[in-house]
């Protein structure tokens, strides 16, 4: 038995930012991060149409990116005092995210991290609010998603949250929104979606009702991310729900082990973090060819490089068409192909020489490994994450 779930409510569109207006209950929380959705007075408009569908309204502001437990605790602490019955989340993934684990702890003030950790093991929310999430980037699709992370930065570890129970009841995914991305931002959370939708159609966890929407999410990114990120509105609109349905597609079948390697390098090098979105445009090329060794997963690379019109003899080249198509669209996006090159260089090559058996035994163990089509050992997980490091091919 598998289960597949969404958001009761999805409504998308420019202008379903007002469906808020149509919302039932008595107070509303607003979730928010940095200045950068009331700098463009998307803050000011989720305010106004809750306080027109009768709402008394109050704010959480200031979530960082990286979320915090702290902020988590903070959060959870205004909504136990408020009473709200509608928590409404709105940025990037961030306050999305912290929202969400706020939530939890609003209506078990007495879980802990450790409990909520177990994946697929939550409470039962909704006894005390709903959720309506509201998302400003094109990538992480915790609008659509049963995830979050917090991070406890004086322990040093992130909790990967997981269960079903966070996915929110809305989803507002009005692209107007997402116009407002910078450019690199654009490419690199476009980047992430990608690998969301291709990692969960490899996923061992794929299904006949994620396979359709990771597939087409599959396509519209590879026909739209570049002139998205080139300035066409048009282009970045549609981004916007593809990275949803690539969202509704791995909340369901879950990720691989791109995401793991992406996790434990991220925050792991003095040099300064590799972004999330950018570490996964990296190492996709490596992991794909890495997986493609199991024949199953080599058909599944090749359905996709079908889709998208790619050209290939054998489920061999098609995969390596997708390969290249992959690395095509990070030149085009001023992505690096490599660690080593990436930011102009600032992860030091010996540092990561040094940590690679450790980050190499932590990626292995990431809550993505267990749904990669391929297994993977600590010693093999260092010779693929050299190849991400070097841009060295994957013959192994
Ligand atoms: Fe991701």
């Amino acid at each position: 038995m598998a289960r597949f779930t969404l958001p009761r409510d999805l409504y998308h569109g420019k202008g379903s930012l007002e469906t808020l207006k149509t919302l039932k209950g008595k107070r509303a929380i607003i979730v928010v991060g940095g200045g950068s959705m009331k700098k463009f007075g998307f803050l000011d408009r989720v305010e106004q149409y809750l306080k027109e569908a009768g709402f008394e309204v109050r704010l959480f502001e200031g979530v960082e990116p990286d979320p915090s437990v702290e902020t988590v605790m903070k959060g959870a602490e205004a909504m136990r005092e408020f009473q709200p019955d509608w928590i409404v989340a709105i940025g990037g993934g961030s306050p999305i995210d912290a929202a969400k684990a706020m939530w939890a702890f609003y209506e078990y003030p007495d879980t802990t991290f450790e409990a909520l950790c177990t994946p697929f093991n939550f409470p039962t929310l909704r006894t005390k609010a709903k959720f309506c999430a509201i998302p400003s980037t094109s990538g992480t699709a915790t609008e659509v998603t049963a995830f979050s992370v917090i991070t406890d930065y004086q322990k040093g570890v992130k909790y990967p949250l997981a269960d079903f129970n966070i996915t929110p009841d809305v989803a507002i995914v009005d692209p107007e929104l997402a116009e407002t991305m910078p450019k690199k931002l654009t490419a690199n959370t476009g980047m992430d979606a990608m690998t969301h939708a291709i990692e969960a159609y490899v996923s061992t966890l794929n299904c006949d009702y994620t396979d359709p929407l990771a597939l087409y999410a599959i396509k519209m990114i590879n026909e739209l991310l570049v002139a998205s990120y080139n300035g066409d509105m048009e282009a970045r609109d549609r981004m916007h729900n593809a990275q949803c349905l690539a969202g509704m597609a791995f909340s369901n079948a879950l990720l691989g082990i791109v995401h793991s390697m992406a996790h434990k390098t991220g925050a792991a090098f003095s040099g300064g973090h590799i972004v999330h979105g950018a570490a996964n445009a990296m190492y996709l090329p490596k992991v794909i060819k890495y997986n493609s060794k199991n024949p199953t997963a080599m058909k599944r690379y090749a359905d996709i490089a079908r889709f998208i019109g790619l050209k290939g003899d054998s489920d061999e080249a098609l995969t390596d068409a997708l390969i290249a198509r992959i690395k095509e669209l990070n030149k085009e996006l001023n992505i690096a192909s490599c660690i080593k090159d990436y930011e102009g260089g600032i992860i030091d090559e010996k540092e990561f020489l040094e940590k690679l058996p450790e980050v190499a035994k932590l990626a292995v163990g990431d809550a993505c490994t267990g749904s990669n089509p391929r297994e993977i050992t600590p010693p093999v997980m260092e010779k693929l994450l050299k190849c991400c490091f070097y841009d060295t091919e994957v013959d192994f």
